[in-house]
């Protein structure tokens, strides 16, 4: 007899062997304007080119609208006292309650302002906000009207907004007068908007402005379609005007989100109304333990990226609970204890971040701010820190394992979950509620494992491929895939290329599966461990590396901070492994060149831990030099592209920095590190003297 399996495993397969009962419960908790026909259709697509596949619908026939189960469903059942939101913003010294009550009444006076303005049903508005309650109400308005927001990071450049404005061809944009990034000075938003719609060959009919007392947009023009947003609303609450819910199809899309763009083109990823609902409803509840009034979950990302559309918007309020919105940064606004400030200051259960955001935090010198508070109790209610976005090494999840299991509450977790734009939640993790829909028994998460991401969620089959879809031995790396359908947060399109849908996603795999770009493997015990973007992998003799892998050995060394791994030509071999490391030392060393010593230590590591394979062709030492996406992502491809110029001595060719950059800076960091590194070695072919070490 096989031991008992744990309520993670057992709810999985239920969600897999059973679908449409398993989520015809959860949809049950949400309130539909017409109860769906069924759970799950299947069915083919034909495409233009011919060329058909299966797809499914999750709840057909249904009608739903997410704002009256985000809003008004709780006002309606006696909770419009509790509160919604949490404005914390540092930047601009300022905090603000809105209580459910409250935001019903703003968000139906705004939706009653954009009808007037001529939004209706199925018409796409474009967001560019920063984070200020202004954004989260200006969603929910659309999403109440039926309409379809397509949120765009506030502060991308004019071209990438115009970009997007193309794709989406808004019908309005809701933005405001500026953002507030950090300590820097104010971005004004009113030239970039402008040029934007100036650029752009759709024109939006109109342009909502939030007004900032910091920077104010002026003048506010009619004859160019601008309106100042607070100027209609006031006259629309003289007037009483409000708009009430507008239920869609369950099909019919919410919002459309580009990808982040590590790579390629920015795709328009659609999201349909009655899965996301139900998918985000049971996400919230069983993997984060958020139970309802009285929970407060903490996201620290931005609206613009797919974490804040779910996990500071829409799963906390269609749990009734209350999410935070923080405008400020992990570290500068005022230091590294901001967001334990914030755990202690409301009573955080769960934070949820993207650990380029704790390896900033652990870098900085008031670090050690967190043990103050710890030690005061200030963590006591964080029951579980949430990390997404790209791989955690095991030493980042360790140490802060460790911090929570010392000051955290009881049974606190430190939880790796996988997932992406497409997805809508994630993939995999470890479930915090692990009974709730398995009707209650055993309520202890998955034991840990440092450097794996957990196990499936449910309504998502992840299997591990070869390149001709074939499934490779547990343990075995190789292609990251989903059967299909998707659980009911995932897509099932692209915003109008359903061609593109299927080159990108499906072809690779003649429909068999769903390609997520990542590579990794499912352990003996089913934990998946993600440990690259394909693009990432390296091609060593005619082995394939995973960046991941060597980077998960580099920072087990205790000086290292943070690592990114690339490749670079190598005659011999094709590529050989190339670190950039930035150290956990007070004062960083200035040379590009690492000591000796740590060099070799370094070097050790990665021989032991992954094999002498993967010996290192070079390491490069420096802080801020590691450029990432703004949503904290590792921009692998650049510093490939550096050292691929390096090793042909062109130190200083452009090289390739898309839109998502948070720190454009960081680039011009690491080529001055790269040309130090070739320059004082004289050989800029062969950095081989590691290497002579095999
Ligand atoms: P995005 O669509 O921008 O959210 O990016 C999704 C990609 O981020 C995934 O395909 C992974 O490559 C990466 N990613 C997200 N979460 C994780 C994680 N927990 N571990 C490893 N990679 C991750």
């Amino acid at each position: 007899m096989g031991e008992k399996p744990h309520p993670q495993d057992e709810v999985l397969r239920q969600s897999l062997a059973d679908p449409e009962s398993f989520w015809a419960s959860q949809a049950e908790h949400l309130h539909w304007h017409k109860k769906p026909s069924s759970v799950l259709e299947i069915s083919e697509r034909k495409l233009q080119s011919g060329v058909k596949h299966d797809t499914w619908t999750w709840f057909p026939g249904g009608e739903i609208s997410t704002c009256y189960n985000c809003v008004d469903r709780h006002v309606l059942a006696g909770r419009g006292s509790s509160p919604a939101i949490f404005y914390d913003s540092p930047v601009t010294g300022t905090k603000r309650t809105i209580t459910y009550g409250e935001l019903l009444d703003e968000v139906e006076t705004l939706a009653g302002v954009l009808r007037e303005e001529g939004v209706k049903r199925g018409d796409v508005v474009l967001v560019y906000m920063p984070m200020v309650p202004a954004a989260l109400i200006g969603i929910l308005a659309i999403n109440r009207l039926g309409a379809i927001h397509a949120v765009v990071f506030g502060g991308f450049a004019s071209n990438a907004l115009a970009q997007r404005i193309d794709a989406s061809q808004p019908v309005a944009i809701l933005t405001a007068s500026c953002g507030i990034d950090g300590a820097k000075p104010a971005m004004s938003y009113q030239p970039l908007v402008r040029e934007a719609v100036r650029m752009a060959a759709h024109k939006p009919g109109r342009v909502l402005v939030w007004q900032r007392e910091r920077l104010r947009w002026s003048p506010v023009e009619a004859e160019k379609g601008e309106r100042d947003w607070a100027v209609l609303v006031g006259a629309a609450r003289e007037r009483g005007v409000k708009a009430a819910c507008v239920p869609v199809k369950s099909t019919d899309p919410i919002y459309i989100i580009h990808t982040s763009g590590t790579t390629g083109a920015p795709k328009g990823v659609l999201r349909d109304a009655g899965g996301h609902a139900v998918g985000l409803h049971h996400s919230i509840k069983y993997l984060f333990d958020i139970q309802g009034p009285g929970s407060v979950i903490f996201t620290a990302s931005d609206i613009g990226w797919v974490v804040g559309h779910s996990y500071i918007l829409y799963a906390p309020l269609l749990a009734g609970a209350a999410t935070i919105l923080y405008e400020g940064k992990p570290v500068g606004t005022p230091d590294a204890s901001a967001f334990w400030r914030i755990v202690q200051e409301y009573g955080v259960s769960t934070m949820f971040t993207a650990p380029t955001a704790l390896r900033a935090i652990r870098e900085d010198p008031t670090s050690k701010l967190l043990r103050g508070i710890g030690e005061r109790g200030g963590l006591r209610t964080l029951r579980g820190l949430f990390l997404a976005g790209e791989r955690s090494e095991p030493s980042l999840v360790s140490m802060y394992q460790e911090i929570l299991g010392r000051y955290g509450a009881r049974d606190a977790h430190v939880v790796d979950n996988w997932w992406s734009t497409e997805a809508g939640s994630p993939i995999t993790g470890r479930a915090l509620a692990p009974s709730v829909g398995s009707g209650g028994g055993d309520d202890s998460p998955l034991g840990i494992k440092p450097g794996s991401a957990g196990k499936a969620m449910p309504g998502f089959d992840v299997r591990v491929v070869d390149d001709d879809g074939v499934e490779v031995e547990r343990g075995t790396m190789g292609n990251i895939v989903l059967g299909m359908p998707l659980a009911p947060t995932g897509f099932r399109t692209l915003w109008g290329d359903e061609e593109r849908f299927y080159g990108g996603y499906l072809k690779r795999f003649k429909g068999r599966w769903l390609d997520t770009g990542d590579s990794g493997m499912i352990d003996g015990e089913g934990y998946v461990h993600v440990m690259s973007r394909n693009d990432d992998v390296l091609n060593v003799s005619a082995h394939r590396l995973s960046s991941g892998s060597i980077e998960q050995a580099v920072t087990s060394h205790p000086l290292v901070a943070q690592a990114c791994v690339v490749g670079i030509p190598d005659a011999l071999k094709g590529q050989l492994p190339f670190a950039f490391v930035t150290l956990l030392t007070p004062d960083h060393p200035t040379s590009a060149i690492p000591h000796p010593k740590l060099a070799e230590e370094v070097q050790g590591l990665v021989r032991a831990q992954v094999g002498p394979i993967a010996t290192l062709g070079g390491i490069i030492q420096g802080k801020g030099m590691i450029p990432k996406t703004r949503s904290g992502k590792t921009l692998r491809r650049v510093l490939r592209e550096l050292l691929d110029n390096a090793v042909h001595g062109e130190f200083e060719k452009a090289v390739q920095v898309p839109s998502t950059v948070e720190d454009a800076g960081a680039v011009e960091v690491a080529r001055g590190k790269v040309r130090e590194y070739f320059g004082e070695r004289g050989d800029r072919h062969r950095p081989v003297e590691m290497r002579a070490k095999l």
